[in-house]
């Protein structure tokens, strides 16, 4: 049984990062710490920088660099992250990069992956997709929960996110290649990328995953 990798999961919105990353957090022990559940727990408990960051969110623009970069800072250093985590939705940009950087210093990443899927492919993924209200786990109206949009998982309503309209969906992918695509040479130049091709089943890009970051991560 494996334990143990620090990873950050690069991929544009609909690659399947956060399907994926929940996979691959059970495969390796360590927690899945997804800035954007994060950021809807907090929209969910209303207070009021919830409210401040749904109004972003809706829209599709991204949270600043340095409230990001608090909350990851706090959250690594939880103690169930001591062992490791997959870090998906941060980094966003070459600030947040940097930041993530100075943060993990004396443990640095081990490995980032780059899942790939054509710009072309993702739009329907996102317009079909449907997560958790509750626990965020992710379905499609074409693999839905077994019963009446319940989550086989926590029993939490399954709804469509109020961001995963074309419009807020068409922002973000142009904002995904202003903002976060630079950290694909940034990191290759530190000869940690590692690239995933993520067209076909979830079971085969996972295999594909674990082989990958095995032989990226000496045991
Ligand atoms: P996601 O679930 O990763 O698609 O994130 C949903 C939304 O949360 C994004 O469209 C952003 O508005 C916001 N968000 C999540 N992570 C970040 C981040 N690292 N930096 C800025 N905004 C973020």
């Amino acid at each position: 049984m494996p334990t143990g990798v620090r990873l950050v999961m690069l991929g544009r919105q609909g690659a399947g990062k956060g399907t994926q990353a929940a996979r691959l957090a059970e495969h390796y022990g360590v927690p899945h710490i997804s800035t954007g559940d994060m950021l809807r727990a907090a929209v969910a408990a209303g207070t009021e920088f919830g409210l401040r960051a749904k109004a972003v969110m809706d829209a599709g623009g991204l949270v600043s660099d340095e409230i990001m970069v608090g909350i990851v800072d706090e959250r690594l250093h939880e103690a169930d992250a001591a062992t490791g985590y997959i870090l998906d939705g941060f980094p966003r940009t070459l600030a947040q990069g940097r930041a993530l950087a100075g943060i993990t210093e004396s443990r640095p990443i081990e490995v980032v992956v780059n899942l790939e899927v054509p710009e072309e492919q993702v739009i329907g993924r996102i317009t079909n997709r449907r997560v958790c209200k509750s626990c965020g786990a992710i379905y499609s109206v074409s693999a839905p929960p077994a019963s009446d949009w319940t989550c086989d998982r926590c029993g939490g309503e399954v709804v469509q996110r109020d961001d995963d309209t074309e419009e807020a969906v068409r922002k973000r992918l142009d904002l995904y290649a202003a903002e976060t695509l630079p950290l694909v040479p940034f990191y290759a130049e530190q000869d940690l990328l590692a690239e995933v091709d993520g067209v076909g089943s979830p079971d085969d890009v996972f295999a594909q995953l674990v082989s990958v970051i095995d032989a990226r991560v000496a045991r």
